[in-house]
């Protein structure tokens, strides 16, 4: 079949992969000028790298990851409040667990595949028409394609899914907060493998040493502290953070001064995505787009790639028989993805404590983390799949 795929981010790129296995012809449809490559950095554990294992990917995403010892909290004078090891993590997931950012592994997954399909980026698909025998895309540059299917992974602000299933309003579930996050020259003091956040009320900092001599940073916040407005461009957006940080006494300073224009700066609402149906005729989607379980969950680019896995893997079973697929590939997730999603509600007050009091609970239940029981006790549920991958 010919399938083109509206996004080139982590679900895309590991949807061409398994496609291409089946012997599909793949169109990837991205709408930024080059490859984006931006983002904090992220954990990686569990379905999504087994699935990278398999794809002959997870000796680079180890080579390119980072071993993160502790995890400090710190006041906004910089001072340490608590502290916890990763190693419970490591135990949990066996040692299959590692963090690099998540870039790097979009780049790795685009670069296993980018060879093989047909590329077109800073383009967007503008119109969409389904008969019974293909469906038709018209895209923002005037280039028509006909296909076989459409699967939209284009993020938590699908375009495709705007387009075929309705309104956002229907399906998103604003979290209340903020997520900035941006690459940096290094230049704070940081200790090596050592995940920092800097925390107060409604606000906190995260920062992360590079190996290439730049740095992390990461800004979550509550979203009323932006008083309604909305930053859209570059200079809005880092005008939107100095006003809500400014008040943050250590280095913090330094970080306004030294974003540029050329730092992109990912800038958007903590947002989770429900849909009541994955699929419609001859469009799916994957990742964010259909079941965005946001930041909080820790996990959004591991379950992107089971989503890919999953439907590709379903297209082959059935014998290219999509409605029958896309059926049972939504019967395979939704369930669990909601699981993730009510798990990753209850874990946002540790991210962004909203009060002093909430602030000394989560140091003491972190320091009580050094107890292995504790630490496995409050991370079992995230870091354990209840989900058995099927074979293909
Ligand atoms: C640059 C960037 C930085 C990110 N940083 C973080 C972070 O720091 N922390 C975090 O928790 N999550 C971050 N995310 C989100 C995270 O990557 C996803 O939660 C997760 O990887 C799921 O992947 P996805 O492929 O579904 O979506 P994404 O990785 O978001 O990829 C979606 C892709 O679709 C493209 N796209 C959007 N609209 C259109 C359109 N109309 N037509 C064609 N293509 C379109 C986007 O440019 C993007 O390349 C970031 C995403 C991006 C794109």
């Amino acid at each position: 079949m010919r399938i083109v795929i509206s996004g080139a981010g982590v679900a895309g790129p590991a949807l061409a992969y398994w496609l291409l296995k089946g012997n599909h012809e793949i169109i990837m449809v991205e709408k930024a000028p080059k490859f984006r490559n931006g983002g904090y950095i992220i954990d990686f554990w569990g379905l999504g790298y087994d699935i990278c294992e398999k794809m002959g990917l997870i000796d680079e995403i180890i080579k390119s990851g980072y071993k993160v010892k502790n995890v400090i909290f710190r006041n906004i004078k910089g001072n340490k409040t608590s502290e916890f090891s990763i190693k419970s993590m490591h135990e949990l997931t066996k040692n299959r667990f590692t963090s690099l950012p998540r870039g790097e592994l979009a780049q790795i997954i685009y670069d296993s595949v980018k060879d093989k399909i047909t590329n077109i980026f800073d383009d967007n698909i503008e119109q969409i028409i389904e008969d019974e025998n293909k469906i038709s895309l018209t895209l923002k540059s005037g280039k028509k394609i006909d296909a076989d299917l459409l699967i939209g992974a284009d993020g938590v602000h699908s375009n495709v899914r705007n387009q075929v299933f309705g309104s956002p309003e229907n399906f998103e579930r604003d979290l209340g907060y903020i997520v900035a996050a941006v690459e940096t020259d290094q230049f704070l003091n940081l200790d090596e493998n050592i995940y920092y956040s800097d925390n107060e009320e409604n606000k906190s900092i995260g920062l992360f040493k590079l190996k290439n001599g730049k740095q992390l940073n990461l800004f979550i916040f509550t979203s009323d502290l932006l008083q309604g407005y909305f930053p859209i461009n570059q200079n809005e957006k880092l005008d939107a953070i100095k006003n809500v940080f400014s008040n943050i006494n250590w280095e913090g300073e330094k970080i306004f001064s030294i974003i540029t224009e050329e730092n992109e700066i990912y800038f958007d609402n903590i947002t989770q995505i429900e849909m009541p149906k994955w699929h419609k005729g001859r469009v799916a989607l994957i990742g964010d787009a259909v079941g965005c379980v946001s930041l909080l969950a820790g996990e959004g680019t591991g379950l992107g790639i089971t989503e890919a896995y999953i439907l590709a893997g379903e297209l082959k079973k059935a014998k290219n028989d999509y409605s029958l697929a896309f059926e049972n590939y939504e019967n395979h997730l939704t369930n669990f993805i909601k699981d993730k999603q009510k798990t990753a509600r209850a874990f946002a007050t540790n991210f962004v404590p909203s009060n002093k009091f909430e602030i000394i609970f989560r140091d003491i239940a972190i320091n009580m983390m050094c107890i292995p029981y504790v630490a496995k006790l409050i991370f079992k549920k995230t870091l354990t799949d209840d989900f058995i991958l099927p074979e293909y």
